[in-house]
């Protein structure tokens, strides 16, 4: 029986594809890409199946807008080398070693070639813009951003001759044994099976499917907005790890940041994310700070607010600060909510106004006097306050004053299937799969136990989506 259609199969009829391709391709963005790319140039036949029209195709890869990875010296558009020994330092260290080590230098040393080799798809690159996440020397990023880059990678598939089929949402799989067999797919026309020697699943994770979140985070999840695409319900993984492919990561791991509460449900992108924290404070529904908004550097840290606002009341809070600040960040699609004073700020947010004022008294009267440098970890820092403002603690004090309701922002979730260095599917019984493949988000687990380092999703997508492809085309022309 297919996986994934067992309730459906009876009632709808399946036609079958008229093609057998050497390799399928379940989904559409980096990855994906990047896979289908690969194989082509490797001489196979290739099919992509997308489940967004073309519009809106490419996943959660539209958002993005740049990369990480390791390099010798300075480029036309990095200001410094970033060599594999410091990536490795930043991503045990945001992993806190939670990490498959043998792999994740795999990752960053397959990762030297990803700028030139994406550069051969048609994708330019251009100098990191300013702002708060400082990354020029490790980043590159996207000229016109993630849907130019997946533009030029779509014209490149196509011009290369693979087959792409857009609203082509993978419904079922049939493997035997862990060896794929077909994939049944529904498009406007209904159900279709397609055969294939080759399997590269490349569909994203499951930070769409909040009934999935739920197993890991509870009842909580229903308050989380989810920064990408609504597609990525984790279908195709289900189904995987469903036919005996061994589960890698915790349903709970994901990326998550703060991001504007009044963002839309799902795919409200970059644009609604916050980077004030820093300057301000940040308080709950009960008007009470709850963590250290100095703690480092934003870019190091941004990636931790959306677990610590998911741990709030009502998975909801809100980040505080006057006028002075205002011009430090680059804003939110949405305007701050602005008062004359703290008091009506608390009562615009439907917070107590005697809680919020005491609040924003208790930090001032603990600022200390310092030197304020938003570049650096300053000496503006609190005292005797709990918890402890440790960089970039200044008075409250200036109207207007002003807050950004935040909630937690899913970008992407960890749990996958196990890969091994050529991206082969491991099956639970620890062989490797004989024809499944995994690339980006739905394998991002193996590299990604907890944390986040900035512009590593689109590493684990672009490196091993090549190698996928590449492996599966070796495969396929066997
Ligand atoms: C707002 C935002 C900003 C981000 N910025 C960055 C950044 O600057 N740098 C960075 O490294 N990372 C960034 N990320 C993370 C990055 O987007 C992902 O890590 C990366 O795009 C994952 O690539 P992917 O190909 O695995 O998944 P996606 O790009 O999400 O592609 C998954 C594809 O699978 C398709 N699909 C899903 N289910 C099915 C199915 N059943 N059948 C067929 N198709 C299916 C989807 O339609 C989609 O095309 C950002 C994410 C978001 C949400």
């Amino acid at each position: 029986m297919t996986k994934g259609l067992e309730l459906a199969a009876e009632a709808m009829p399946i036609a079958d594809h008229p093609r057998r391709y050497d390799v399928l391709v379940a989904g559409g963005g980096n990855a994906a890409l990047c896979a289908a790319i690969a194989a082509r140039r490797a001489g196979t036949s290739v099919l992509v199946l997308e489940a967004a029209d073309k519009f809106y195709r490419g996943g959660n890869t539209r958002h993005t807008r740049n990369m990480r990875c390791a390099h010798d010296t300075a480029t036309g558009t990095l200001t410094g080398p970033y060599t594999e020994d410091e990536f490795w330092d930043d991503l045990r260290r945001v992993t806190e070693g939670n990490t498959d080590e043998a792999l994740a230098r795999h990752m960053i040393h397959e990762s030297k070639e990803m700028l030139t080799w994406i550069a051969a798809q048609g994708v330019r690159f251009q100098p990191s813009i300013g702002g708060t996440l400082s990354l020029g020397r490790t980043n590159s990023f996207f000229l016109g951003g993630g849907r130019a880059m997946l533009n030029a990678l779509y014209l490149t598939a196509e011009k290369l001759g693979v087959d792409i089929r857009y609203e082509a949402e993978v419904m079922g799989l049939d493997i035997e044994d862990g060896q794929f067999l077909s994939a049944v797919f529904r498009d406007g026309a209904g159900l279709a099976r397609v055969r294939a020697g080759t399997l590269v699943a490349a569909s994203g994770g499951f930070e769409a499917n909040i009934e999935w979140l739920k197993q890991g985070w509870g009842e909580i999840a229903e308050n989380f907005l989810i920064r990408g695409s609504p597609n990525n319900r984790g279908t195709v993984l289900k189904m995987l790890l469903d036919s005996g492919v061994q589960q890698i990561g915790d349903p709970a791991q994901c990326h998550a940041v703060a991001i504007d509460a009044r963002a839309p449900k799902f795919d409200g992108g970059i644009i609604t994310r916050l980077d004030c924290v820093v300057f301000g404070i940040v308080v709950n529904r009960h008007a009470q700070r709850f963590y250290d908004e100095g703690e480092d550097i934003w870019p190091k840290r941004y990636a931790i607010w959306g677990r610590l606002v998911a741990a709030q009341p009502g998975q909801i809070a809100y980040i505080v600060f006057d006028a002075p600040s205002l011009p430090l960040f680059m804003p939110s699609l949405y305007p701050p909510i602005q008062a004359d004073s703290v008091g009506e700020l608390a009562a615009k947010l439907e917070l107590d106004p005697q809680a919020l004022e005491e609040t924003v008294a208790a930090f001032n009267a603990a600022v200390q006097p310092g030197t304020f440098d938003p570049a650096r970890l300053d000496d503006c820092s609190t005292q005797g306050l709990t918890p402890p403002k440790t960089h970039w603690a200044r008075a409250i004090e200036t109207a207007p004053f002003y807050a950004y309701p935040v909630r937690p922002g899913i970008t992407f979730t960890y749990l996958g299937t196990r890969v091994n260095r050529d991206a082969r599917m491991i099956m639970a019984d620890g062989k490797p799969s004989a024809n499944m493949f995994a690339a980006g988000e739905i394998m991002a687990g193996n590299v990604l136990g907890q944390g986040y380092a900035a512009g590593i999703g689109m590493t684990i997508g672009s490196v091993f989506g090549r190698i996928a492809g590449g492996e599966a085309a070796r495969h396929g022309l066997n």
